[in-house]
């Protein structure tokens, strides 16, 4: 039989995203964090689960949640918007503030769900490729998004997968130089120290996006946040789903977001576990010279690149450990420490 229906060309050869599959004794692929939750935190957190009214509708604005996450990076709640992970807030931005045909500008390499939302919505994507060294050249990025017209650009500071930064000059500056909405994705920056969050409210073309997946270590609850000026965070509160956050990760995550001394702390072990693998590789390149390019991290995890990417990919899967093959590079996150010290070994043995 003949099927009348057709799947429009712009979704009929996606797939569904799929992270990696199988059993792996070390986990060092998607960049969680690798501590749980202290006792007293998960306890609160239980008794805010049990309280949640399950037969309601959640709070649309998620309002305790974002004065809680207001409270921590000592901001004001009017600017803040809760959303289904940031990845949501992603696709809502481009959804609603990209008209069909507009161009939006990324960066490559950076986190692949821009172009991936960028490719549902019909708008042109121009993609501004970077240095060598994975850095951006500022001034080319502003002189395209000016030539373009670009209505937007997306990009990640500090980068995943790059694990490279931006300093706050080198940001402000983009913004202040283009007419685009600049889309700050600063999903590492808890373990970095240029954040422009406190200073969203200043620009009319910014919004920095946040997420609890990374340095909080709640990936599981789904909850990213949005922080713009006034008119800015009233367009994105008006044009998500109006339940877009469950009540269930709301209180959760405001329970938790109470703690921000043991939030910071564990932000400690996780940068401290980044330097020692950062160094471990170090040692490891000075024993194999030339073997591979490690990059200045500011993140939870680190990049190396070697010709060999894939195959030594291969081999660390057979032993038990993931990690994410990018092309001729590994990004591999900060584990705990015997965690590093195996995958270090494993890497030598390897090499
Ligand atoms: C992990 C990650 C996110 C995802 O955040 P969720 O809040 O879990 O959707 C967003 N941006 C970048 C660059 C990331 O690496």
């Amino acid at each position: 039989m003949i099927s009348l229906y057709q799947l429009n060309s712009k979704i009929r050869d996606l797939k569904p995203y799929e992270p990696l599959e199988g059993e792996y004794r070390i986990r060092l692929d998607a960049n969680e964090s690798f501590l749980s939750l202290p006792t007293n935190v998960m306890s609160k957190m239980m008794d805010a689960f049990a309280y949640t009214a399950f037969n309601r509708y959640p709070d649309p604005l998620a309002v305790d949640v974002c004065r809680r996450f207001a409270e921590y990076y000592k901001i004001r709640p009017e600017i803040v918007t809760a959303g289904n992970g940031s990845d949501e807030l992603i696709s809502v931005l481009m959804t609603a503030f990209l008209m069909k045909g507009d161009t939006v500008l990324t960066l490559s390499p950076d986190f692949s769900m821009y172009r991936f939302y960028s490719s549902l919505v019909e708008v042109r994507c121009v993609d501004v490729v970077k240095k060598s060294d994975l850095t951006i050249d500022v001034d080319e990025l502003i002189s395209v998004s000016n030539q373009t017209g670009a209505k937007m650009i997306l990009f990640s500071n500090p980068c995943n997968p790059t694990s490279v930064g931006l300093t706050r000059g080198q940001v402000r500056k983009i913004i202040r130089s283009v007419s685009a909405l600049v889309v700050l994705d600063e999903a590492y920056m808890d373990f970095w120290d240029q954040s422009l969050i406190q200073e969203a409210e200043q620009y009319d073309n910014l919004v920095v996006l946040r997420t609890c997946s990374k340095a909080f270590g709640l990936a599981a609850l789904r909850l990213g946040f949005a922080v713009a000026n006034k008119t800015i965070t009233a367009a994105v509160r008006a044009v998500k789903s109006p339940y877009n956050v469950n009540s269930a990760t709301q209180s959760a995550a405001a329970a938790v977001l109470s703690y921000p001394r043991l939030l910071e702390r564990a932000i400690g072990k996780i940068v401290n576990s980044r330097i020692a693998l950062s160094q471990g590789l170090q040692q490891l390149l000075k024993k194999k010279p030339g073997r591979f390019i490690l990059y200045p991290s500011c993140t939870n995890f680190v990049l190396i690149r070697l010709a060999d990417a894939r195959y030594v990919y291969e081999r660390l899967l057979a032993k038990g450990i993931a990690v994410r093959l990018m092309g001729d590079s590994l990004r591999i996150t900060a584990g705990a420490p015997e965690e590093n010290t195996e995958l270090l070994a494993a890497l030598e043995q390897l090499l």
